[in-house]
């Protein structure tokens, strides 16, 4: 199925992926509908119609997908019912239901990965305190406990160091405060990768099931939040070829199509341990727009609307580094520097942690 231009891509979700999404849509003289519950989203300013309702609303979704060609969704977690109800309704939603079910859970999400042969930290599925002491037992360490579903940005995960485990008079009080921290949900342990960088890599799968994979950035996180995107990446070759396999594997598994971003942490030795994937474009993939001729914006439209994959070869250098919050003011400032693209969302209030914008800055090719 192709959508020619003048038809409509149909969005799930109004945040700012949407936005830049609706805005390459439009570069190719295509419409976007976005549907999202937000009175106010970042991406109605770019798409031509929007319509605000819950995403379980089915009257609202049948309608949607009589107005729009293909469906696509910018946040992962839209639920699966609302994917396959408009599946139902006979609409093609672009990546399918699998890819999004997968990376809502972070045990499915692990298990998938190792299922097609990537590497993973240790993990232990927690569901009360005591398979919490049993998942420290197995895996040692200091670990990570991690809700398996609904975390973003470094939220619903808290650390659990070597001393909690050393300090045996503090260790069952360490294991308490962990289970609260994560509000008691069902989570994941998972055992600490002692990393030398971390990675991600953005690819795409056509729905002629071509593959394009743009060069990874390396990146930084602070506070759990990323701070920047820099490419190329200080990896070897072998790294990137190990990062490249696991990402095109991972497509080929989802019968994907559509952008996705995949994390990876890189050991010491150059192997590569899958992190998380999204089904989406992704915040690391930035620097596309102003580093390559074909954005991962462009790229998942000319995927989810069957249009022939562009070259994702990179022109310049860049690093792309988000706006969080107040950082947002400065937009003066980084608009007057040279060789730097700006790039805001909308957003009515700077929150403390709220992703702004993110400007890039550009150097030539190495
Ligand atoms: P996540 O929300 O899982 O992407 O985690 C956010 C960030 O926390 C990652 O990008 C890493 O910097 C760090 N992190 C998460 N899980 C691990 C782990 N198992 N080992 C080491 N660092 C981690």
């Amino acid at each position: 199925m192709i959508v020619e231009p003048n038809g409509t891509i149909g969005i799930l979700g109004g945040g700012q992926l949407g936005r830049m999404l609706a805005t390459a849509a439009a570069e190719l003289g295509l419409k976007t509908h976005i549907l999202c519950p937000d009175e106010e989203a970042p991406a109605y300013d770019a798409a031509s119609a929007h319509t605000v309702a819950g995403y379980l609303d089915e009257h609202a979704l049948a309608a949607f997908a009589k107005a729009v060609d293909v469906v696509t969704y910018e946040f992962e977690n839209v639920p699966v019912e609302a994917v396959e109800f408009l599946t139902n309704c006979g609409v093609a939603v672009r990546p399918g239901a699998k890819a999004l079910e997968n990376a809502q859970d972070r045990l499915v999400e692990k298990e998938f990965a190792n299922s097609i042969g990537a590497d993973t930290a240790a993990f232990h599925a927690v569901d009360n305190l005591a398979s919490l002491k049993a998942g420290l037992d197995r895996i040692g360490g200091p670990a990570i406990l991690k809700t398996r579903r609904l975390g973003y940005d470094g939220k619903g995960q808290t650390r659990i160091t070597a001393e909690d485990r050393d300090l045996s008079a503090s260790y069952d009080k360490a294991i308490e405060f962990a289970w609260k921290e994560v509000g008691a949900a069902p989570s994941i342990l998972e055992g600490f990768v002692p990393f030398a960088c971390e990675i991600s890599i953005i690819g795409a799968r056509g729905a002629d099931a071509d593959f394009k994979m743009y060069d990874p950035a390396e990146n930084v996180h602070k506070g759990g939040i990323l701070k920047t995107s820099s490419v190329p990446a200080n990896v070897s070759r072998a790294t990137v070829d190990k990062a490249r396999k696991v990402t095109r594997d991972m497509l080929e598994a989802l019968d994907y199509v559509g952008v996705i971003g995949v994390e990876f942490f890189v050991l010491e030795n150059g192997d590569v341990i899958v992190n998380e994937y999204a089904p989406r474009v992704h915040n690391s993939g930035h620097w596309t727009q102003d580093g390559c001729v074909v954005s991962q914006f462009e790229q998942h439209i000319r995927a989810v609307a069957g249009w022939p994959l562009g070259d994702p070869a990179r022109h310049s250098n860049a690093v792309m580094e988000n706006l969080i919050g107040d950082e947002a003011n400065q937009w003066r400032l980084l608009a007057s520097e040279p060789q730097c693209a700006v790039h805001l969302y909308g957003k009515r209030e700077a929150r403390p942690g709220r992703k702004m914008g993110h400007a890039t800055r550009i150097t030539p090719k190495s």
